[in-house]
């Protein structure tokens, strides 16, 4: 059945291949994104999927914006992809508080913003998938990230809240934690870390954002009812839990 899903952060890296992957899949998809113009048309141009700005830790922007995107789609949203994120490294005690700030609005305050506009529609059409995409460091903790991973962990606390609220409702609410994936947001990362990273993942090389994509457009599929409140990781073994 075709569904309309919304990914957020979804012109770039991850997300665009799980826009493709929900595509494929036969579903009416959207995808946000926050300000690289260029980069939005020319994934829209390519793909054929429309694209809509807005900020994700604006929650007013947030309401308008998914408004938006459903008059657009003509037609509410089932899918819920909560994959934009960004890193503002640095070490604790040398960490601002605008780095703070920045990554808990966009990381985390962004599932309130998005997830509140839209689950009351889903609980009465009696159908959802959510998809929140936290990270390895969520789960592990990373020097110089004590921002980035609080704030994928708390999005690891919220799939499992949410998921008991929403489990009779027929929504399913999940999180994938990747490892380290080859996206811009990767390549920030100086070669001679990157080369140290690799060295520590059994696979013995960078995920792919098609590899995530694919594991999403499961999860929102009908065979993954029974799924919800997990936490899946692909992060090629470099952490097991
Ligand atoms: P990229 O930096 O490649 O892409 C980020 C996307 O998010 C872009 O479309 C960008 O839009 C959008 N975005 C950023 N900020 C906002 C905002 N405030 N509002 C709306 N959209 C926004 O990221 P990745 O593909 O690498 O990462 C995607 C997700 O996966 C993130 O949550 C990240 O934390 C997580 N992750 C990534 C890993 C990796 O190795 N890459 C590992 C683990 C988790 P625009 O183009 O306009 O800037």
């Amino acid at each position: 059945m075709t569904r309309t899903a919304i990914v957020t952060g979804g012109t770039r890296g991850i997300g665009a291949a799980i826009c493709l992957k929900l595509k494929a899949a036969g579903h009416r998809v959207l995808a946000n994104y926050a300000g690289n113009d260029a980069a939005a048309s020319a994934f829209a141009d390519a793909n054929g999927i429309d694209v809509v700005k807005f900020d994700v830790g604006d929650h007013d922007a947030c309401i308008a914006g998914l408004a938006d995107a459903e008059r657009l789609a003509g037609a509410p949203i089932d899918i819920l992809i909560n994959n934009a994120g960004i890193t503002r490294d640095g070490m604790f005690h040398k960490m601002s508080r605008e780095q703070w700030d920045a990554v808990i609005r966009v990381d985390l305050d962004s599932l309130y913003n998005t997830t509140r506009p839209l689950i009351e529609g889903m609980r009465e059409r009696g159908w959802g998938r959510i998809v929140n995409i936290s990270s390895i460091n969520g789960q592990k903790g990373q020097m110089g990230q004590v921002n980035y991973s609080a704030a994928k962990a708390g999005v690891i606390g919220f799939t499992k809240a949410l998921a008991q609220e929403s489990a009779r409702k027929g929504i399913t609410v999940n999180c994938v934690t990747p490892g380290y994936i080859a996206t811009e947001m990767v390549s920030a990362v100086p070669q001679n870390v990157i080369d140290g990273i690799v060295a520590g993942i059994p696979v013995g090389r960078l995920g792919e954002a098609e590899e995530i994509g694919a594991l999403v457009a499961y999860l929102c599929s009908e065979e993954a009812a029974f799924i919800t409140g997990s936490t899946l990781t692909a992060n090629g073994g470099q952490y097991m839990v």
